[in-house]
C-alpha cells in the first residue's frame, strides 16, 4: 500500500502547489490523479517516484517512510508521457537496461522479457529499433520496460498524451488488462481527462485547480468514479466530473 500523510511540495520559495495531501492506496488498486493542468498531479506522482523531494508531510510504501529513500530503491516503475527510449538500441535492449543495471543474470533477464513481450504482444518486434516502430508499439515497450522490472507500484503520468484517438483506447484497456495481470501491485495514473479516469480508476482524486488559491493543490474529493459522480462535494467536483444537475 502507499500513504501520504499531510504531504506539502513548495518548489524553492514558492507557494506550495501541493498542500495536505492525506490519501491511502491499497494494493491491487487503480488510483487516478484528476485535475485541470497546473493543479499538480505530475508533482504529486514524481513524490511518490522520488524525482521530487517532498517539502512537509509523509510517504509511506508498504509501511515503510520513503521520504529519503532514492528512486531506484522504491519497487516503483514509472512510464511517463513521452517514453524516452533509447534510441540506438533495440527493443530487447530497451527492455533489458534497467535489468542489467540490478545485476541480474542473462538467463533472467532472457526469461523476463520473453515474458513481458508475449503479454504486450512484442515478440516480433524485439529486434528493432524505437524509430521502426508506430507510437502505440513504442508505448507498449515503455510499459514493458517498467513490468520487467516486477514493480510494487506501477506510474503513468499521461501515458496517452502523445496516441491517435483509437489507439487510445486500445492501450487504455491494454493497461487495464495489465494490471489486473499484476495481482498485488498497485497503481497511479495521472489524467486530465474525466473519460480516462471514469474507465480506468477503482479510486479518483480529484485535486483543486489553480483559480481558488485558498485551496489549490488540495484534494477535492477523493472517492470512487460513481461515488464523485452522484455525490459530488463541490460545485467544481460536479462540473468538472460532469455530473448531473
Ligand atoms: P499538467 O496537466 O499541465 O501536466 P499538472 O497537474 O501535472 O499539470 P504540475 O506539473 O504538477 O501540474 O505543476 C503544478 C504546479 O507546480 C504548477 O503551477 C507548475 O507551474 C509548478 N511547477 C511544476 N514544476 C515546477 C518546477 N520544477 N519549478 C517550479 N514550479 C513548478
Ligand atoms: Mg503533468
Amino acid at each position: 500500500s502507499i500513504s501520504l500523510s499531510n504531504v506539502y511540495k513548495a518548489y524553492g520559495t514558492n507557494p506550495p502547489v501541493i498542500r495536505d495531501v492525506n490519501l491511502q492506496i491499497e494494493n491491487s488498486e487503480f488510483c487516478v490523479f484528476l485535475g485541470p493542468s497546473g493543479c499538480g498531479k505530475s508533482t504529486l506522482l514524481r513524490m511518490v517516484a522520488g524525482l521530487e523531494t517532498i517539502t512537509a508531510g509523509e510517504l509511506r510504501i508498504g509501511g515503510q517512510t520513503m521520504n529519503a529513500v532514492p528512486p531506484a530503491k522504491r519497487k516503483v516503475a514509472m512510464v511517463f508521457q513521452n517514453y524516452a527510449l533509447y534510441p540506438h538500441m533495440t527493443v530487447y535492449d530497451n527492455l533489458a537496461f534497467g535489468l542489467k543495471q540490478a545485476k541480474k543474470s542473462a538467463d533472467y533477464i532472457d526469461r523476463k522479457i520473453r515474458e513481458a513481450a508475449r503479454i504486450l504482444e512484442l515478440e516480433p518486434l524485439l529486434d528493432r529499433r524505437p524509430k521502426a516502430l508506430s507510437g502505440g508499439q513504442r508505448q507498449r515497450v515503455a510499459i514493458g520496460r517498467a513490468i520487467v522490472r516486477e514493480p510494487g507500484v506501477f506510474l503513468f503520468d499521461e501515458p496517452l498524451s502523445n496516441l491517435d484517438a483509437s489507439l487510445r483506447v486500445q492501450t487504455r484497456t491494454e493497461i487495464a488488462r495489465l494490471h489486473k495481470a499484476f495481482d498485488q501491485a498497485s497503481a497511479i495514473y495521472v489524467t486530465h481527462d474525466q473519460i480516462e479516469a471514469m474507465a480506468l480508476a477503482d479510486k479518483i482524486v480529484l485535486l483543486h485547480t489553480g483559480s481558488d488559491t485558498e485551496k489549490f493543490g488540495s484534494i477535492a474529493q477523493a472517492g470512487a468514479p460513481l461515488e464523485l459522480y452522484h455525490r459530488p462535494r463541490s460545485k467544481f467536483v460536479a462540473g468538472f466530473i460532469g455530473s448531473p444537475k
